[in-house]
This record gives structure tokens, C-alpha cells and sequence, in this order.
């Protein structure tokens, strides 16, 4: 399992893989991520990565990976996922039909810590800055909502998070993407 390690929260990733039982390999590079069959994009800021992205020459390699392979996208992840984004907008991979709107849990909300509802179980959800799902394509699964959100959503092999779960020692949503291989 790959995880960017470009910009942002790569290295927690990295660990929760490891915790939820996979082995985890830094991807940089169009080699590294040739060595891997599924990837983990994590957190951070999706401008400055896709900045990095394009630098590293990892667009299209990225978009080729995305078409047959899974990706999990966490926050900026997500971002980068999505087909529609705003706020302000900007370019995406645009492997998940979804629309989201970029830190549009205002100011006072910017940063917090919430409780979802995952399979039953009650789900530790931390949002930094984090961008509202706005549309699910008809091919999208919701497993869970926060103030009636989807903020976690897979569609065929790939899945995203609009918060950090790499950030709580909880391995469960590490699990659902691990199962879905
Ligand atoms: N606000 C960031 C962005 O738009 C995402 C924040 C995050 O990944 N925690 O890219």
C-alpha cells in the first residue's frame, strides 16, 4: 500500500495502515508508485500538492493509477478526488463523481472534533479545515454523516474522507479501504 508523501499528514497514514495491518511504502516518485497497487492521499493543502504533483510529474501517472487501481482520499485527498471543486475551485483528478466545496465549515468550525455514527459504532471524526461534500454521484456509497454531511464515501474501488482519521488510534475506516482491495 502507497501512501503521497509529497505534503501533509503522510507519515500518521502510514502508521494507521501499518495498525490496520498493511505495510506501508512512501510514494514519491512515478517508480514508487509503479511499485504499489492501491494509494492513500492523505491531508494537508491540495493546491500546494497538486502544485507538487505536476512538478514531480506524477499528473498523469496519478490519473492512470486512479483508473484501475484504488486510491483513498483524506481531506485534501478528497479534494483532489473529487470531480467538482469550489471554493475556490480548481483542478482535480477527478476519479469520484462527487462535488465539494473547499473549508466551508467557516470559520468558527474550521477545526473540530466530532462524533459520527460508523457501522453502528460511534466514530472519533477530526475535521481541520475541511471541505463539505456537496453531491454523491448515483454510484456513491455514504457510511457516514456529520450535521447531515456525507464524510465518508466510497464509489467503486476508491474512497474519501473529509476528515482525518488518521489522526485517532481508531484502525476502522483504514479497514474499510483494506477490504475493499
Ligand atoms: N483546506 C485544505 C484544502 O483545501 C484541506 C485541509 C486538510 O487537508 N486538512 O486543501
Amino acid at each position: 500500500m502507497g501512501v503521497l508523501a509529497l505534503q501533509g499528514d503522510f507519515a500518521a497514514h502510514a502508521q494507521s495502515l501499518q495498525q490496520a495491518g498493511a505495510e506501508a511504502v512512501e510514494v514519491r516518485t512515478r517508480e514508487s508508485l509503479a511499485s504499489v497497487d492501491a494509494l492513500v492521499m492523505p491531508g494537508g493543502e491540495s493546491t500546494t500538492m497538486l502544485k507538487l504533483m505536476s512538478y514531480e510529474n506524477l499528473w498523469e501517472p496519478l490519473q492512470e493509477f486512479g483508473a484501475s487501481k484504488p486510491i483513498f482520499g483524506t481531506c485534501a485527498g478528497a479534494i483532489l478526488l473529487a470531480k467538482h471543486v469550489t471554493s475556490p475551485s480548481q483542478i482535480s483528478l477527478a476519479l469520484m463523481d462527487l462535488d465539494v466545496e473547499r473549508n466551508a465549515y467557516g470559520r468558527q468550525l474550521d477545526s473540530h472534533i466530532a462524533q459520527v455514527d460508523l457501522e453502528g459504532a460511534p466514530l472519533e471524526a477530526v475535521f481541520i479545515r475541511a471541505p463539505i461534500i456537496r453531491r454523491v454521484g448515483p454510484a456513491g456509497k455514504v457510511w457516514a454523516t456529520h450535521r447531515g454531511d456525507p464524510v465518508l464515501v466510497t464509489e467503486g474501488k476508491h474512497m474519501v474522507a473529509t476528515f482525518h482519521p488518521e489522526l485517532t488510534c481508531d484502525p476502522r475506516v483504514h479497514a474499510i479501504f483494506l477490504r475493499q482491495l
